[in-house]
């Protein structure tokens, strides 16, 4: 009789003990999340909670967001490469007793994730969700129910687009929901442990899935806010607030770093003209296209922006006035190619471009200046017949 007893306590204080670990880790996670809205900081806690010591305790995870395509992609990975590599985390970890707060500290953030070979591995694994598409990443996201695959099932599933890729003998598949809809999938093992997964991992899985869901979404919208607020409607180019900030940032870079700026101005020629005979809704699908072709023209880190009515500017950074010119006669070029759509009898409407170019340092020093240098350029683009590129 006795006995009976001291075992019960034991399992008892044992349970209490856990429930408190679990809630501390909720809580501190919870807590994390809201200290910020920036979506790879969000994405990184809601991962570091899943796999640290402290959290979850998961070996490996990986986080899929759905994208625009209607397909999941892995976002993010967190997990040693091998076993002697856990090793040697696991034992630095338990010797410098680190707490969450730590483990999620922002220059961390580079160091554990992407560049990982886990990420690596993973990160072309993309999972198409249209009907038909039978597989587990897809299953669980149109359900929106977790799965635990345990280690006498997996061999079923050997020929999945996911376990091809991700080898391991037990995982977890955990869906991301906001307003009952699901934005992102988790999945998570122990493939160096080899701890089994319980009734209750998954219990407190899904308390963190339910959070890390919502707070996923809370930033989505944040970032489409900032997104729009600095972008253009019509034609989905940077706007001009947005091209003022990103032009004063080029310059101080381009200064502390002695390296060339180049800025472009871009005018639609005889536009007037052209919405007096086609109508002004006309007028802006002539514009939606052309912000096409410059942005198909630009690289990487250009940046194409609406400055105003039917004059685009584009910041080139690192890149001089001969350089841009090159660049610009291409674009000029293929404008004066493209056969717009027909809007009337008139078979091959064709629209030009004049196009005015200053750079830094050989033009101006300042920002006003360059910009009104380049717009100079443009005028004398216009004033010596249109159609052209002129340098300042
Ligand atoms: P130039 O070759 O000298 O540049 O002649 P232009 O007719 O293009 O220039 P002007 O400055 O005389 O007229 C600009 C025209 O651009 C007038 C205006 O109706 C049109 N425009 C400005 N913003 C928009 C817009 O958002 N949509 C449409 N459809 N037209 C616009
Ligand atoms: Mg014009
Ligand atoms: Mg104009």
């Amino acid at each position: 009789m006795d006995k009976d007893i001291t075992v019960d306590k034991d399992d008892l204080a044992e349970k209490i003990n856990r429930a408190q670990r679990e809630m501390s880790v909720l809580y501190e996670i919870s807590n994390a999340m809201r200290t910020t809205l920036e979506l790879n900081r969000i994405l990184y806690i809601i991962l570091t909670g899943v796999t640290s010591h402290v959290g979850l305790g998961f070996n490996r995870a990986v986080l899929f967001l759905l994208n625009q395509n209607r397909s999941l992609e892995p976002k993010l990975a967190i997990g040693p490469e091998s076993g002697e590599h856990a090793q040697r985390i696991w034992e630095y970890i338990s010797k410098s007793n680190q707490h969450l707060d730590d483990l999620i500290k922002e220059e961390k953030i580079e160091q554990n994730t992407n560049p990982s070979a886990l990420y690596q591995s993973i990160k072309n694994l993309k999972i198409p969700l249209g009907d038909g598409h039978k597989n587990l990443l897809a299953e669980a996201f149109h359900f929106g129910m977790p799965m635990h695959i345990t280690e006498d099932k997996i061999a079923q599933y050997a020929n999945d687009p996911l376990l091809q890729v991700f080898k391991t003998n037990e995982l977890v598949i955990m869906p991301l929901k906001a307003k009952d809809k699901v934005n992102g999938i988790i999945i998570a093992d122990n493939l160096f442990t080899r701890k089994p997964i319980t009734e209750n991992d998954m219990k407190i899985f899904i308390m963190l899935a339910n959070q890390a869901g919502l707070a996923i979404e809370n930033s989505q919208l944040y970032e489409l806010v900032i997104y729009r607020s600095h972008t253009d409607p019509v034609t989905n180019l940077w706007n001009h607030g947005f091209f003022q900030n990103k032009l004063t940032e080029g310059l101080e870079f381009a200064k502390k770093n002695t390296q060339p700026l180049s800025l472009m101005m871009i005018d639609i020629d005889n536009f007037k003209k052209f919405n007096d005979t086609y109508g002004h809704q006309n007028g802006d699908v002539i514009l939606k296209e052309l912000a096409n072709i410059l942005k198909l023209s630009s690289r990487e880190n250009d940046y194409v922006c609406r400055y105003g009515g039917e004059e685009f500017s584009m910041i080139l950074n690192q890149t001089s006035k001969d350089q841009s010119y090159t660049i610009a006669e291409r674009i000029r070029q293929k404008i004066e190619a493209y056969n717009f759509p027909k809007f009337s009898a008139d078979q091959n409407l064709k629209t030009t471009v004049s196009i005015g170019i200053a750079d830094f340092p050989q033009d101006a020093h300042t920002k006003e200046e360059l910009i009104n240098l380049a717009d100079k350029a443009m005028y004398i683009a216009k004033f010596s017949g249109k159609n052209r590129t002129c340098l300042a």
